[in-house]
């Protein structure tokens, strides 16, 4: 028998396959949890540049519903930003870069790096210093970072990127190397941070519509990410992987790069897209814990029952999935990517996606306890 555990407990326990009183959950509840905030009119240029915002937006989040993971994504340009591209601030939404600063090949040999601690990463590093501390006994504590490609193609703009790549990847290179250095820096400062458990890269170009294996090898895996991996490792953080891409490149990812935690999406339109129980039937959860993924797109059109009928239809097929496979609980019960920031996002789906878990993700029928206490 399983008594009730804890999120951190409980993380752990699936990180390691053993037996959980239930499968963890891990809603990619970020920007939208400005809302939870005083009266709810917190702006999001204020979540995304004020650390005691940004931390508080979690730890109210958690309080509130209670998920077994904390991940504190906050956008993808915080590295872009800090190498000097222009990133548009919104009232209401996720900000992004609407002005690159690499034109011509030399370019990429001009940037520069910021001293580690300041700028946008700055923000990240202090925000989850603050959540993680407060949390960190409690739930398993992670916090999001850029891969060196995706900081690369904000900064260029992707399809810039993907020309020069072919016309003279060296000074790509020197970009990425740049990229790397300035981000070892981050991952040193994430690693002093109390109650911190896992480093979430966004490997987003690791996905077979972009790049094929050689060239994602060559331009993150086997060196840049390689690094980092191993880096945070040595740092004693977890090495998570988020990538939402349709095609993503699974094997280097989660086998190659041996990733503790998989975050990913399903594209049901996608022919060769994983069923969270393809994944499991496949052997990507035999050493990993991978997380998804339900449609974020719910939490926009859903309704509260349509919510839980689809987390409890995920719980039930991942079970009988992980006892095929003879695992116990390395899936957790996730969203592809981030729930939708805006004001259209219905909060209380991020509820119900939370307690459905508690409700249907109980692997042990005689510790089941009712989500309301
Ligand atoms: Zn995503």
């Amino acid at each position: 028998m399983v008594t009730e555990m804890n999120s951190l407990e409980r993380v752990e326990a699936s990180l390691a396959d053993e037996k959980v009183d239930r499968l963890s959950t891990f809603p990619l509840a970020c920007g939208v949890c400005r809302r939870l905030l005083g009266d709810g009119t917190t702006l999001y240029r204020d979540w995304a540049t004020d650390p005691h915002v940004f931390s508080s937006s979690f730890i109210e989040s958690r309080k509130r519903y209670g998920a077994d993971f904390v991940g504190g994504m906050m956008d993808l340009s915080v590295i872009a930003s800090d190498l000097g591209a222009d990133v548009r601030m919104n009232d209401q939404n996720t900000p992004f870069v609407d002005g690159h600063n690499i034109r011509t090949l030399e370019d990429y040999e001009r940037l520069e790096i910021p001293e580690i601690g300041s700028g946008r990463a700055g923000v990240l590093i202090e925000g989850t210093r603050q959540y993680a501390e407060a949390l960190g006994r409690e739930a398993f504590c992670s916090t999001f970072i850029e891969g060196p490609l995706l900081a690369l193609s904000q900064t260029a703009g992707a399809e810039q990127l993907f020309m020069d790549m072919f016309t003279d990847p060296r000074p790509i290179h020197k970009a990425l190397r740049l990229i790397t250095e300035y981000e070892s820096g981050i991952v040193e400062e994430f690693s002093r941070i109390d109650g911190l458990s896992a480093i979430f890269w966004n490997y987003l170009w690791g996905n077979y519509s972009c790049l094929s294996d050689s060239e994602y090898a060559e331009f993150e895996a086997d060196v840049y990410a390689k690094e980092l991996n191993d880096l945070t490792r040595r740092n004693g953080l977890a090495v998570a992987v988020h990538n939402c891409a349709d095609l993503p490149h699974l094997d280097t990812q989660i086998r190659g790069f041996k990733a503790s935690v998989y975050s990913h999406a399903y594209y049901p339109q996608v022919h060769r897209s994983l069923t969270a129980s393809e994944m499991i039937d496949k052997g990507y959860c035999d050493d990993c814990l991978v997380a998804g993924q339900i449609d974020p797109q719910i939490f926009m059109r859903g309704t509260v029952e349509e919510t839980l009928g689809t987390v409890r239809d995920l719980c039930q097929n991942v079970k009988t999935s992980l006892c095929k496979r003879g695992l116990n609980s390395r899936y957790t019960i996730s969203t592809g990517c981030e729930i939708p920031p805006g004001l259209g996002c219905r909060m209380d789906n991020i509820q119900a996606m939370v307690d459905a878990v508690r409700l249907y993700g109980n692997m042990y029928r005689w510790t089941y306890r009712s989500p309301i206490e």
